[in-house]
């Protein structure tokens, strides 16, 4: 079976297992982990930030961050379709107490879609307190967003008032498609996330990063979300390891992509979305629903996720090999042929 519904499916390699099981530990809730501190300062390294705190997962991460950038009773600025709307069960509204302000923008966010989602201050108003940016867009097929458009539109935030998060669940795949380095990415924003299980092979994990006038909160945040964790080196060092050996060979990824891409392309009916990174989407003609689509791909021993009813989407990751890529691609292609 080639799975490549996402690029969270892939397995610990052996030597990531063996890293994980010689980890290094201590209680990091009493007096800090010795692994997670050097996860958290590579990582805060590579983001040009003054710290970064370790989180189980990205979507805790998000909402750690979120909740310490804001207060309750204001609004967040975030895309119609990100990962903070469409996959967090509602958190900014059920744990911070935060309206969602929807910006629209086919396929992801642009400087007039913020511009016109911004509202006219007014005391009879909720004040926006914080725009939510992602790079690369999970819902718009791992797009980027250039540096020059994310930091116009962090301007466009902020001179509405705002603070600037950065989901960068996979900042890694817009670095690697666009040269630009991390941490000018994470100088736009406040506070970033980045994840360790997306791409880089780690089992669990992502992190914060940001100013150490900040960090306070976010570590209040994250005791609060239930998200202190003891002997944590054990995972943090599955991160550490992926940062170390696999963050180098992203490209490769998205190089799959695009020969994915072309070989699906082929198919007279397939429309397929030209990638920016790691991420294919493939609009299906209306004769073959996602369901179905994504049904018979599995008997045929290639598993792809449905994106929405017409849509479905495939992901290239470290444990996909170019053979595995093209039979995929092959198979997609046949089935709509
Ligand atoms: C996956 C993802 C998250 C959440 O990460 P989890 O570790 O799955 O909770 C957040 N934002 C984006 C853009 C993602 O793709």
């Amino acid at each position: 079976m080639i799975d490549i519904r996402s690029d969270t499916v892939t397995k610990p390699s052996a030597a990531m297992r063996q890293a994980m099981a010689n980890a290094e530990v201590a209680d990091d809730v009493l007096d800090g982990d010795p692994t997670v501190r050097r996860l958290e300062e590579h990582t805060a390294e590579l983001l040009g930030s003054e710290r970064a705190l370790f989180f189980p997962t990205g979507t805790m991460a998000n909402q750690a961050a979120i909740a310490a950038l804001t207060r309750p009773g204001t609004e967040i600025l975030v895309h119609d379709d990100a990962h903070i709307v469409n996959w967090e069960m509602a958190g900014a509204a059920a744990l911070a107490g935060l309206q969602l302000r929807l910006v629209r923008g086919a396929p992801r966010m642009t400087e007039p879609t913020l511009r016109s989602a911004i509202r006219h201050p007014s005391v009879d108003a909720p004040r926006a307190s914080l725009l939510c940016l992602e790079n690369t867009h999970a819902g718009a097929g791992g797009m980027v967003t250039p540096l020059d458009e994310l930091r116009a539109l962090a301007a466009i935030g902020r001179s509405a008032g705002t603070r600037v998060f950065l989901d960068g669940a996979r900042l890694w795949n817009a670095s690697a498609a666009t040269g630009t380095p991390l941490e000018s990415f994470a100088a736009v924003a406040d506070l970033t996330m980045v994840s360790y299980s997306k791409g880089l092979g780690a089992p669990v994990g992502a992190a914060v990063a940001g100013p150490a006038v900040l960090m306070d909160a976010v570590w209040e945040a994250r005791k609060r979300l239930g998200g202190g964790m003891r002997q944590s080196g054990i995972i943090a060092a599955g991160a550490l390891y992926g940062m170390q050996h696999n963050l180098e060979r992203l490209e490769e990824d998205h190089a799959h992509a695009r020969i994915f891409a072309e070989i699906v392309s082929a198919a007279p009916e397939a429309s397929v979305v030209t990638p920016e990174s790691n991420i294919v989407m493939i609009d299906l003609p209306e004769r073959m629903p996602a369901e179905s689509f994504a049904a018979l791909a599995e008997q045929r021993g290639v598993k792809v996720s449905v994106w929405h009813a017409s849509r479905v989407r495939a992901v290239m990751h470290l444990d996909v090999t170019r053979t595995q890529v093209e039979q995929a691609a092959t198979v997609l292609r046949d089935l709509l042929s």
